[in-house]
Order: structure tokens, then sequence, then C-alpha cells
């Protein structure tokens, strides 16, 4: 027996030790017992003996996933480096990183699904004992027949065979597929189980049922200089070497991307590539053009929304390094990859690549680590690049690539449309004057628009117009949102749903009316302006029953939609041909607000947003492409740099702004997030925890606020508050706190807390 540390799947901060029969390597996927359960878990080393745990009370391993390889070292590597960073169990991180399908089953189940089979030494001699005789029957019986078929499929000498015409004994031994051996033998699963319990065959991991691949393989277009220009940097960049790769949408940088994967693979016949990208059910067209590019490497995709099962399939296609190319979504940033040559972050600003609960992980952050760790080099791509990032490419951190022009097309024109001079907008309707004719235009040329609408603060609420009264969740600090549908009402941060009141509860008035301009709403609006368009809208009501967004982008590209509405959601990723018109409705939201993150989600929004429209070449004879954005503050400077399509401007703008209030990029930040039913217990709790930063804080430098309430200051009945540490320093943040956390889990306090490092939402 040995002992053995493991990293388990519970949020436990340490590692526990467990007894098995052997030794096993750093990174051996096991099942360990815990309390009543079995759980997975990952050999991290030999036990150093210094375990909490007494000698009686030691349990073995019930399992190991044999026919897995181990995780690398520098999987082992980049998961102890973010649950360090984010200061979260390693058991969380790892439930993150691993397919729940794969945590979730026995070895054995896993086994099966990794379905190839060999023999287990080349050229071994082999006793054939069917029905546990030993002796050979002088006249094959048809089930004997099968068996030596069987056998002789995958290159094993019988001992005594009645004729040896199907041994081999040359080349690396064959592989059968369960599915093969059917066809060679009724029982073959069980027969080739009964085999590797004799020791004579063993299972390969191979899985080859990564992305369906498309039929025509297309052809590069040969690269414009800029794009040339780019490839070539990263082609001549040896180690570690990280990229920004800025242009607009449509400027090539897919292009760029798809070019370094050639290279990548063409350099290493094992080399992995892998692709992050914020959500791939909105962009299906760069997974296509993977495929399409590269009809022969293994495609793998990871993201939540794969069945369970099919996660695990991709999962492992990148763990054995079968998949050459793996695009995927935060959570691949996390994935296995043993041969990891290039990484590729897509529209590397976006909020989405930041986990917002449990580890609460950047997945562009790790990937630049994950490109350090490996030596390789990292692109990040965006037409609006986080400020972090800019930032670091001005001070020479990563290098600047730029692509300055459309590929193909133009970028549209943006033109600002004064909401306080409109009489349409003014009398409270959400289509304007103007863009109520520049829709009718293309409605007459047959071309398309797309309407979106900023989500936050617009969902339609229920209003009593005489008294105000507003429909509250009574669990939450957020307005409950009228569903037309099923006429009820829903909290969209708690679920809590409740019918709709016929008559006020305060006043008892019967006028009670949808307030706020939700999509539907302006669906409404839209239907009655143009009663012969074909509308279509797409939010995440719509999306909720499934592929109905898919199917809603499926007739726009087919032509069948006149007009989409939704929320950001439709300026994501989908190149529309026909798109000529695109207008915000009402983004002034976004420029007023306690978020410092706002104004640069805003702006990157509209310029994405912008992207769609005109991609075509609008030359033959089609309508110029436009953006237009219904604003009651055409001055503002975000705006106005909006219509010069200049982000450079607006970055340099908001970087004045954030170094004069001391904020990041300029500063690190750390929230500790609390929540508690009762309030006077949460505020408890935080004085505490304040109490404890305040000595460590002082000696690293540290900023300490007084604890706030969260924007969403209720959800679920819970109070939630939190504590901001901020300082100039990244690596004397992270002492402080490792001291401070520690510290806070000494207290053993009942209120639910979790530390937020490099913090997106407040
Ligand atoms: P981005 O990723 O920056 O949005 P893409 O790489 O998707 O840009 O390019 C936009 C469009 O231009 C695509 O249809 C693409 O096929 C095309 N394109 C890109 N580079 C070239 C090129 N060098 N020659 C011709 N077409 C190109
Ligand atoms: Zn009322
Ligand atoms: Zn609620």
């Amino acid at each position: 027996m040995t002992l053995l540390r493991v990293a388990v799947d519970a949020p436990l901060w340490d590692a526990l030790d467990y007894l098995h029969a052997e030794p096993l390597p750093p990174g051996s996927l096991v099942r360990a017992p815990l309390g009543r359960q079995t759980v997975c878990g990952v050999v991290l080393g030999p036990a150093q003996g210094d375990s909490a745990t007494a000698a009686s009370a030691l349990r073995p391993l019930e399992g190991v996933f044999d026919a897995l390889p181990p995780l690398g070292s520098d999987w082992l590597d980049l998961l102890r480096f973010a649950a360090g960073y984010y200061q979260r169990p390693l058991g969380e991180l790892m439930a993150a990183a691993l397919p729940t399908w794969l945590r979730e089953r026995g070895a054995a189940a896993v086994a099966k699904r990794v379905a190839d089979w060999r023999q287990r030494q080349a050229g071994t001699a082999f006793r054939l004992t069917p029905a546990g005789r030993e002796q050979m029957p002088r006249t094959l019986s048809s089930r004997h027949a099968a068996l030596w078929r069987l056998a002789g499929a995958l290159g094993l000498h019988p001992a005594r065979p009645a004729d040896s015409s199907s041994a081999m004994d040359q080349g690396a031994p064959p592989r059968l597929s369960v599915q093969a051996a059917r066809a060679l033998h009724p029982k073959a699963a069980a027969q080739l189980r009964a085999w590797e319990m004799q020791g004579w065959v063993e299972r390969v991991p191979e899985p080859c049922r990564a992305a369906e691949q498309p039929g025509a393989p297309a052809r590069p277009p040969v690269l414009q200089a800029a794009q040339q220009a780019a490839v070539e940097a990263v082609r001549a960049a040896r180690g570690y070497a990280p990229f920004l790769l800025f242009g607009v949408t449509g400027s090539g940088k897919t292009e760029v991307y798809l070019h370094l994967a050639q290279h990548a693979l063409a350099r290493n016949p094992q080399a992995q590539v892998l692709v992050l990208t914020p959500e791939i059910n909105l962009t299906p067209q760069l997974v296509q053009r993977f495929a399409a590019r590269f009809p022969d490497a293994m495609l793998a995709v990871l993201h939540s929304g794969l069945a369970e099962a099919e996660r695990f399939d991709h999962w492992l296609a990148a763990h054995s390094g079968r998949a050459r190319i793996v695009l995927g979504t935060r959570l691949a940033a996390l994935a296995s990859l043993p041969n990891l040559a290039l990484i590729v972050v897509d529209e590397e600003h976006d909020a989405s690549y930041k986990q917002q609960e449990g580890a609460r992980y950047s997945a562009r952050d790790l990937a630049v680590w994950r490109a350090r760790q490996r030596d390789i080099p990292v692109v990040l791509g965006s037409a609006t690049p986080s400020l972090e990032s800019w930032r670091a490419a001005q001070r020479g951190r990563y290098r600047l690539l730029e692509l300055p022009a459309r590929a193909s097309g133009s970028m549209p024109e943006v033109r600002l449309l004064h909401a306080g001079q409109d009489p349409l907008l003014r009398a409270g309707g959400l289509i304007g004057q103007a863009l109520h004719e520049a829709i009718a235009a293309r409605l007459a040329r047959g071309e398309q628009s797309l309407l979106f609408l900023n989500r936050r603060g617009y969902a339609p609420v229920i209003r009593c117009p005489d008294c105000g009264w507003l429909s509250d969740c009574p669990h939450c600090d957020a307005h409950l949102v009228y569903h037309r549908t099923d006429r009820s009402l829903r909290c969209h941060h708690c679920g809590h749903r409740a019918a709709i009141p016929r008559a006020c509860p305060e006043c008892g008035s019967l006028d009670l009316q949808p307030l706020g301009r939700g999509t539907q709403r302006a669906e409404e609006a839209l239907a009655e302006l143009f009663p012969q368009a074909r509308i279509a809208r797409i939010d995440a009501d719509t999306a909720r029953r499934k592929g109905a967004a898919q199917s809603g982008f499926a007739q726009m590209h087919a032509g069948e939609v006149d007009i989409l509405v939704g929320t950001q959601m439709i300026t994501k990723g989908h190149d529309f041909q026909r798109v000529t018109l695109v207008a915000a409705l009402n983004p002034d939201a976004g420029l007023f607000t306690h978020d410092l993150r706002a104004p640069e989600r805003l702006f990157a929004q509209l310029m994405q947003a912008a992207g769609r429209a005109g991609r075509a070449d609008a030359a033959e004879g089609g309508t110029a492409p436009a953006m237009l954005v219904q604003t009651a503050y055409p001055e503002h400077m975000l705006y106005r740099a909006l219509v010069a399509h200049d982000y450079p401007g607006f970055a340099a703008q908001e970087l004045i702004e954030r170094r004069r209030a001391g904020m990041p990029p300029f500063s690190f930040q750390a929230l500790l997030r609390a929540e508690h039913k009762k309030p006077e217990v949460l505020e408890a709790f935080l004085a505490q925890a304040a109490e404890l930063a305040a000595q460590p804080a002082r000696e690293a430098g540290l900023m300490v606020y007084p604890p706030v309430p969260a924007s969403l200051a209720r959800l679920a009945g819970m109070h939630r508050q939190h504590i901001l540490v901020e300082g100039p320093n990244r690596s004397m943040l992270q002492d402080f706190l490792t001291i401070w956390h520690s510290a806070l889990v000494q207290a053993k306090a009942r209120v639910r807390w979790a530390i937020d490092v490099d913090p997106t939402e407040f």
C-alpha cells in the first residue's frame, strides 16, 4: 500500500490522503471515497506524511481511471496557479475544468466510452480458454470460431492454434473499436473485458466523435499586407510572446487566426491550437470556418452547451492530444492540452471570459498565463480591446498588431439621432422618425435591418400609472419582468414567479401597464409601423426555447426576415450578408452607472453592432451601410468616438479618467463578497473582515474600502455586500489576499463569502 495525495472534487481547501495498492503517477484520475459519497479526484503525488488524517482513518481509493492518460504536470500547475490566484479550493477549479460526465462516472463507464482495444504487449502468446476449459477443441464450434476471429483481429497469438494464419507479428498491434469487434463476435464487449482482466488486451483512449466536419474544404484567401505582417510577426516569435491583434469587425482577424493555426500545425505534427471565443452558439461561423479550413485535423469544441457525454468526448479528444484544434468558451481555457502550441483569444475584451460564480477566473488572463508557462505565442484579438490589454500594448508588454481596414466592404457610417429633438421618441415611442424612414428605405429595397436594445434597464415592468406602484420582486432588489406569452411576472435574478395582479395592490387601479422598453414592445411597435414586414425577435426569452435563437439566425441568413430585433445577443458574431442598417434603440443607460466598465462595454457593443452592417460589398447598388444610434446625449465623448470609429481616441480618454480615479488598469482590485439572510449578521461579518484586513493591508500599502451593498443588494432573499481592496501592485495584493483569506477561513463565519480577484462586476 502506498499513500497518495489527492485533490478531490469537493470545495475543500486541502488535498486529502488515500491508500492505494501501487504508486500512481501525478495527474492520474481516480475515484475516492469522501464521507458517504464517492468523488472524482486527481493524484497530486505521493503523500507528504503530514496529513492531518489519522492512519486509522485513511481510506483506499475506489477506482482508477486507467483508461485515461494522466493529466500533465502543466495542467496541474495551471490549476494550482488558478486556485492560488483566485483564492479558491483546487477541487472547485477541477470541477470547472473537468467534464461533469467524467467526474460523476465510475472508471468502468468512462473506459467503456474510451472504446478502442488493442493487445497489451505486442506479440505475446495467449491461451484461448473459453468457458474455462484449458484444451482446445479439435473442431471449432461457431462460438470458438468467433473467438478466434476476434483474437486474430487483435493480433493475439493463440498458444496452441489449430491454424496460425490469423496471427500477426509485424507492425503496431491493430486496434479494434467495440463496434468492429462486435462484427466478429456477438458478445465482443464482455469478452474483451474478460481478456482485459486477464491482462491480454487494453483500451486505447481514442474517441473520434469530435465536431462533425462540413464537406467542402475552403481555400485560404491571399492575405492582405497588414494580415501578412501580423502572421509573420507571430510566426517569427520564439517562446512566450503575447500579441494584441487590433482590427475592426471584418478586418480579417479570423483569417489571421486561421493562417497562424495552419503554420502551428504544419510546424509540429502534434501541435494543438486553442481558440477561445466568448459564445460558441452565437459564433457558429467561427467553428465552421475552422472546420472547413482544416478538414483533416480533428477539431474539438468545448462549451457548456454540449450534452455531458459529448463534452467528455471532446474533452478527451483534447486531453489525448488527438484534437489538433480546440475551440471553446471560457471553460476551454482550463482544458488539458498536452501539445499546446498556440493560443488565440478572440474578442478578448468580452465580459463573458470572466466566470461570475464559484471560481471566478478570467479565461483570457489564464490563457496568457498558460502561454507564458508553455513558452508559446498568444494572440488576443479585438476591435475594441479591454483597457487592460490596450494599456499593456501601449507599454510594450504586448505587441500591437493592427489591421487598419476591412478586408471587404466598408465600415458603416454611424449617425447619432438626437432623441430630444424627435417628436416620436419624446412621446415615449421606441422608433424615432429618422429610424422609421431608414427602415422603410431598407424594406423598399429588400434589405435587412437589425435593431437592438441593451437588456440592462429595459426589462418591461408592470407599473401603476395612478400611484406609481412597480412590480418588485419580494426577494430581490429587482423588478419583476412582465412576460407576455404566459402573462406572468418573473424575477430574472431569483426566478420568483407571480401572476399579474388584476388591480394595483396599492391603490386598486385597474389600469396597470407594462413600463420599460423590452424587445417584445419593440417587436410590437415595429409590427404596427410595418405591417408587411417579416419581423423576428431574439433575446434571452426566445433563446430559452432550445434552438429558437439558431433558427432565428438561420431565417435571417436565408433572407426570410426583414427586421431582426433583439438584445445585444444579436450584435455578436454573425455575418449577415444583407444587413445594411443597424440601430441602437436606446443605449444611454450604459453611460451613467456606478460600474466603471459600463462605458467600455457600451462602446465595444456599439462598435461590434456597427460591424454587423454592410459586411457584404454594398457597391452593387445597395444602400450604403449605416448604423443609427438614438440617444439623448449626442455630445457625449463615447458617441463622438463611435462616429469617428475611433477606438484609440475613446481608450485614451477612458484611460485618463481611470488614471485620475486610480482604477484598473492603474490599480489592482479584489472584492470580498458576502451574503446572508439577516443584514445584521452580514454587517457583523464584514466589520470583522475589515478588522482582519486592516493591519496586513496597511503593511502592503493597500486601500480597504468600507463595506457597500452590491449592485443587486438583495438576491433570492439574501442581503449582499462587498468590501473592495485596491492597490498599485498585483503581487502585494496577492500576498495580502493569502493572509486575509486564511484569517477569514479561521474566523469560521456562518456567512457565505468569497473573494473575487480582478472583479468585473460590482
Ligand atoms: P474579423 O475576424 O476581423 O471580423 P474576418 O477574418 O472574418 O474578419 O474577415 C472578414 C471577411 O473578409 C470574411 O468574409 C473573410 O473571409 C474575408 N477576408 C478576410 N481576409 C481576406 C483576404 N485576405 N482576402 C479576401 N477576403 C478576406
Ligand atoms: Zn396604483
Ligand atoms: Zn427575485
